[in-house]
């Protein structure tokens, strides 16, 4: 008898139950406190402001799911040009090229998808959310994750802007005196931003999803791939706990698995606020020596932010920032929330307070302000 694709699904997954009964009794205990149905919240890094409020609008009035309703709200990121860490507009990486990062959970059908070093198609999010939906697979990158785009009907695009453009060539006529690059006609001195949008959400239901995506680190090697499309470092969801996801230094983030890590935390019984802290904490941990400064301070900045599936949230970061960085830049250290509060930005905790902040790190940051001032 002809074996059809459904029955292959079907046997395949019934070897496996034997794998997931056995692992189900290692599983760790989950909190009383989680099972009870929350009052719907979304939680973003900074630039998710807006995406934040569509989100929960598309919750609470439309009854949309979860993951469809934070991906709509990364959405807005990701096919906005003046966000240059995300989708279109994103800065490309050494060679000029924008390649995004992205991934996906759906808590309440345990799925996950995700996306690495795309080119030419903006909403990352949605393509990561289609392996997931469309494939027996969780990650397809490059050449091979465009392919299946296009074939799914993703419509191509040059994502680069004319601002990363320049910005890019700003970058590459500052790299050496030494080359044969003269000096960009302005002399904008170019940083090496990052930047990046989580966003988590839980419906009325206790239901939760959550989304990561990026282009990544600015005028990095071609190839490299970040923290933001690894399941359980740039976002991770688990129904019965809560789900978190990150910003940041990606190296840092990757080797302490720090999505999955924040919610094993949750899961132990610690706050979305605590949880985030002590990813850190164990980030810091975590560092290699070049990377700390005489007094054992990472020289990068991460940051986590989580939400539990009782609308518990939080967020953390490693510095707090300086006054003076934070009269010119205000809205640094915070983070986007949505709830029957509205949305807003709400304050960033903290491993380190700006007296411990590093010189140099310091330093890199004062630059800044003077230049925008
Ligand atoms: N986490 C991103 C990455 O490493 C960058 C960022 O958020 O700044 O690709």
């Amino acid at each position: 008898m002809p074996v059809t694709r459904r029955a292959f699904l079907e046997t395949s997954a019934l070897a496996l139950t034997g794998l997931a009964a056995s692992a189900k009794a290692h599983a760790a205990p989950v909190p009383s406190n989680h099972s009870a149905p929350a009052p719907p919240t979304i939680v973003a890094s900074r630039n998710g402001i807006r995406g934040v409020a569509k989100a929960y609008e598309m919750m609470t009035k439309d009854q949309a799911d979860p993951l469809d309703a934070v991906i709509a709200g990364v959405n807005i990121q990701e096919l906005d040009p003046n966000d240059q860490s995300v989708g279109y507009g994103g800065r490309p990486n050494a060679d000029g090229v924008v390649t995004l990062d992205a991934s996906v959970m759906h808590g309440p059908t345990r799925r996950a998808g995700s996306v690495a070093a795309l080119e030419d198609i903006a909403s990352a999010s949605l393509v990561a959310k289609a392996i997931m939906d469309y494939t027996d697979h969780i990650m397809l990158v490059g050449k091979g994750a465009k392919r299946f785009a296009l074939d799914m009907g993703f419509k191509e695009q040059d994502l680069l802007s004319e601002e990363s453009r320049q910005d890019w060539l700003r970058w590459r006529s500052q790299l050496s005196p030494d080359d044969d690059w003269l000096d960009h006609e302005d002399d904008i001195v170019i940083e090496r931003p990052g930047g990046t949008i989580n966003m988590c959400g839980v419906d009325a239901n206790g239901d939760i999803g959550s989304v990561t995506t990026t282009s990544g680190l600015s005028w990095k090697i071609p190839g490299r791939v970040g923290d933001s499309p690894i399941i359980g470092t740039g976002q991770y969801c688990d129904n019965k706990v809560g789900a978190a996801g990150s910003t940041g230094r990606g190296e840092a983030n990757i080797k302490v698995c720090g999505a999955f890590l924040t919610v094993e935390f949750m899961r132990q019984g610690k706050s979305p606020q605590e949880a985030c802290l002590a990813t850190l904490e164990r980030s810091v941990a975590m560092t290699e020596d070049r990377l700390l400064d005489g007094k054992g301070r990472p020289m990068f900045s991460l940051n986590f932010y989580a939400v539990a599936k009782d609308g518990r949230f939080g967020g953390a970061t490693m510095y707090q920032y300086p006054d003076e960085y934070l009269e010119v830049l205000p809205g640094r250290g915070n983070y986007a929330v949505a709830n029957a509060d509205g949305a807003r930005h709400e304050p960033l905790q903290y491993v380190y307070d700006q007296t411990q902040l590093p010189g140099a790190l310091k330093d890199r940051m004062m630059e800044r302000v003077e230049r925008i001032r």
